[in-house]
């Protein structure tokens, strides 16, 4: 514990030095950038005493240990987070106030390593972050893309991407692990060899390409425990085993082709959010980063233990998504082709390692490899997935005789496509969704059939999100004055801020958290202001809707409800109205063309509405360009209204939502993902729901019977509204600029139904609960006692509760202990 120990002189010194050594300068001429690298090397020495410290816990006590495997972990800045986890955020700021420099600007010097999209990877950020508090040995396992996700600018308002260079000054907290280096096999074909010797057969993979696999360990460090566990990304390095006289032409090929295949495989992340796109590298990726941690974990596995029968009792694998599913057929590649042991063997070991979370019901999410494709550049995985097909589907069989639908709804391979969320489920010993509702709907309809067959598999782990980073961190002002009525308890027991619900009736403590929320948004007004160039009031009520930009969760709605306001406010300028800035946060993936199209209308609208003097500023639309963790804890402190408004039944838990409780922002929401527990916990009357339910969307789109069309026709602000769309008010008179959006709710191209999201089946009600909010925030008291009860009844939605239960179900490991 850096704490403890902490010496104020010690660590100046200690920057002084680094400045000195990693630069050649002296403080005073280093920059901003190279004086927040100086700081991280002198906290990064801490961190490695822990490290080793952990490490040695861990080969002493021999525990199971969890590898997380994700393709992405959007972990946001590092340094002040591992400052707060260290315990020595307050000392180091005041250290460094001595030496004329400020903790918050050489934050902001750091580049967010963002190596996710969105709510998966940052889900994923969030795991780490409590396994290491709670002190279970666990490994992050994932791919150090050389371009992150990109970073957005917007220009004329349409979105612009730009290519994340986030290694361009280096990484000051990773550590290169060459000697763990693993090689990876790709393409060529599998020869089958008779062994004299063993008398068996043996799976030999000829005429590959291969990479090697270097790992760079990233530590995640526990709070206020000592405990440092690691995140491990893998780099890809060209094999270079040849020498160079001895090339005829073919090795000169296969030379440079390695080069090529090592160069691309950890190039860029695909910025798809919930959407599935199958390119051949993406599965390249897939197999890379799984092949060398499968094979990270055997090996570490084998160096105590000579009985790889028992490997599920000290590892386990929890898969994020279906990205990491050659997990499965690769664990058994291993124990068969390297370990020697036989298929029965293999799968029982196998199917007690691998563990699954579905993210997603939408088929559009729903990855599924042509057999072509997957046979050729992992020929003898594919031999694998045959196998466990075949097996299955006789199981199956016997289980339906004569069903043959039962076939077509659970063949891992069907129909020229290897699916992978089937291959998740029937290799793994867990499958969980991410919020009540969504394993609901995993059970009764889109994965039925498995449930049927093996409904033990089935549980429900509810999302959550580390309050270290969203409160602690994110918000001080708020952090502080919990922790002064509550004390401190919370920061690693969050159920513990319950107690501030005795506040919720104070008049004192309703002004107070009014005061703090007003200066978290001058705080973000003045981010606006730099950012933006634009002026936010902030007496307005914060209004903010910060997520990845999808048609199902709908800014579509949002924007045409603020166009809808604004028409009745020119119409009726004398109308009550409370003042509102409504803020938007989001990325589209670069492919997604209506998606863009949205933020282009948010930003066509907020011209025109920001620059009518007519209303006299009572409406302000912001577009926050780039929205990432760091700016993203500025804006959560800052909000008043949540808007959580997914079709129900699409967003599978959220967690942004979480985030913006935790801060006492009140949610206005559908009944979908994860507000159907916020709303439980906090109670109805403390949030703001309307709409469709899951159940009415399903049922809709089960039957056809949704028609979109009559809105339009019988409801004359939504008349007015869509026509907007194509009247040229927001396109400088062009008529066809959002075209395609006026399209996708009435005549969809492309598309196989009109408003495919209900978005017009759900506007009037959203209108009236956007009423309600209005006429509570003009009850200042009223709201500030929802909004403290929205804080004090978010303890449910820490990412701790979470990995306990995901410990205490499915993966059953005990805690280590570095503290001597
Ligand atoms: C929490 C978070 C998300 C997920 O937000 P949802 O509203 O749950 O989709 C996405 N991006 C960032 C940067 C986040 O912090």
């Amino acid at each position: 514990m850096l704490n403890a120990e902490f010496n104020k002189e010690t660590f100046k010194n200690s920057v002084k030095e680094n400045v000195k050594m990693l630069y050649r300068k002296n403080l005073e001429e280093a920059s901003q950038q190279e004086i927040y690298q100086a700081v991280c090397y002198a906290v990064k020495d801490v961190i490695i005493d822990n490290w080793l410290k952990t490490q040695k816990a861990m080969d002493e006590q021999d525990p199971k240990i969890l590898y997380y495997m994700s393709m992405e972990f959007l972990m946001g800045r590092a340094l002040g987070n591992n400052l707060i986890n260290l315990t020595a955020y307050k000392q180091v700021q005041e250290a460094l106030d001595e030496m004329g420099l400020n903790l918050n600007l050489l934050e902001d010097q750091e580049r967010d390593p963002a190596l996710g999209n969105g709510g998966l990877g940052r889900l994923a950020a969030c795991f780490l972050d409590s396994l290491a508090t709670l002190g279970y040995p666990a490994y992050g396992c994932g791919i150090r893309y050389k371009y992150g996700m990109f970073k957005q600018q917007i220009r004329d308002g349409y979105q612009v991407e730009v290519p994340d260079n986030w290694l361009k000054h280096g990484y000051p907290f990773e550590l290169k692990r060459p000697e763990y280096a693993k090689e990876v096999k790709f393409g060529g074909y599998v020869a089958q060899e008779y062994d004299e010797t063993t008398g068996r057969v043996n799976f030999v993979q000829k005429d590959y390409q291969s990479v090697n696999a270097i790992p760079y360990d990233m530590p995640i460090v526990g709070y206020d425990n000592d405990v440092v566990n690691t995140l491990t990304i893998w780099d890809a390095e060209a094999i270079q085993d040849f020498s160079l006289d001895s090339f005829d032409k073919g090795d000169y090929h296969k030379a440079v082709e390695q080069e090529n295949l090592a160069k691309t495989i950890v190039e860029v992340l695909y910025p798809n959010d919930n959407h599935y796109e199958g390119k051949e590298l993406r599965l390249k990726q897939q197999y890379f980063f799984i092949s060398a941690s499968v094979q990270r974990a055997v090996a570490k596995y084998k160096k105590h233990h000579d009985d790889i029968i028992k490997l599920y009792e000290k590892v386990t694998f929890q898969l994020n998504d279906t990205h990491p599913t050659v997990a499965v057929p690769e664990l058994m590649r291993i124990l068969m082709d390297v370990e020697g042991l036989g298929w029965d063997e293999a799968w029982e070991i196998t199917t007690k390692t691998c563990a699954y979370t579905n993210h997603t019901i939408m088929a559009e999410a729903l990855e599924k490899w042509p057999v072509d494709l997957f046979s050729r550049l992992l020929p003898r995985i594919y031999q694998i997935v045959e196998e466990i097909n075949r097996r299955f589907l006789i199981q199956v069989r016997e289980q339906y005789p004569g069903d043959e639908e039962k076939v077509r709804q659970m063949a891992v391979i069907y129909d020229g496509q290897v699916h992978m969320a089937r291959l998740a489920i029937v290799g793994g010993y867990s499958v969980n969704g991410v919020a009540k509702l969504h394993t609901e709907i995993l059970k009764k309809q889109t994965l039925k059939d498995f449930y049927e067959m093996t409904p033990e598999k089935f549980n429900n782990k509810t999302n959550g999100i580390t309050q270290r980073r969203f409160l602690l961190h994110g918000n001080p002002l708020l952090a502080d004055w919990v922790t002064e009525y509550a004390g401190n308890g919370w920061i690693t027991d969050l159920p513990k801020i319950k107690k501030i619900a005795e506040l919720a009736d104070d008049t004192q403590a309703q002004k107070e958290f009014m005061e703090i929320k007003h200066k978290n948004k001058v705080r973000l007004a003045k981010y606006i202001k730099e950012h933006n160039g634009i002026d936010v009031d902030p007496n307005s009520i914060f209004d903010v809707q910060v997520k990845r930009l999808h048609e199902y969760k709908r800014q579509f709605m949002n924007i045409l409800h603020i166009m809808y306001l604004y028409d009745r406010l020119k119409k009726n300028p004398d109308m009550p109205f409370y003042p509102r800035t409504f803020i938007f946060g989001a990325k589209a993936s670069a492919g997604y063309e209506r998606a863009k199209a949205i933020i282009k209308l948010i930003n066509s609208v907020g011209d025109v509405v920001n620059n009518d003097p007519t209303i006299k500023g009572k409406i302000k639309v912001v577009f926050i360009e780039d929205y990432r963790v760091s700016n993203a804890e500025l804006i959560f402190a800052a909000a008043d209204v949540s808007e959580q408004i997914s079709t129900a039944s699409k967003e599978a838990s959220g967690t942004g939502n979480m985030k913006f409780m935790l801060n006492g922002a009140l949610t206005l929401g559908t009944m979908d993902g994860a507000n159907v527990e916020i709303v439980e916990e906090v109670g109805k009357e403390n949030a703001f729901i309307f709409g469709l339910s899951a159940d009415q969307v399903i049922e809709y789109e089960n039957n056809y019977t949704y028609d979109p069309m009559s809105y339009f026709i019988h409801d004359q602000d939504i008349h007015n509204v869509v026509m907007d769309l194509i009247s040229g008010r927001y396109s400088n008179g062009d008529t066809m600029m959002f075209r395609d959006l006026y399209d996708s709710l009435l005549t969809p191209k492309n598309a196989p139904r009109p408003d495919m999201y209900f978005t017009l089946a759900d506007f009037k009600s959203y209108a009236a609960a956007q009423e309600r909010v209005e006429d509570k925030y003009r009850n200042t008291s009223a709201w500030a006692r929802s909004a403290i009860l929205n804080t004090a009844h978010s303890g449910k939605f820490t990412s701790d509760r979470t990995i306990q239960q995901y410990v205490d179900d499915i993966w059953h490991l005990d805690k280590i202990t570095v503290r001597k």
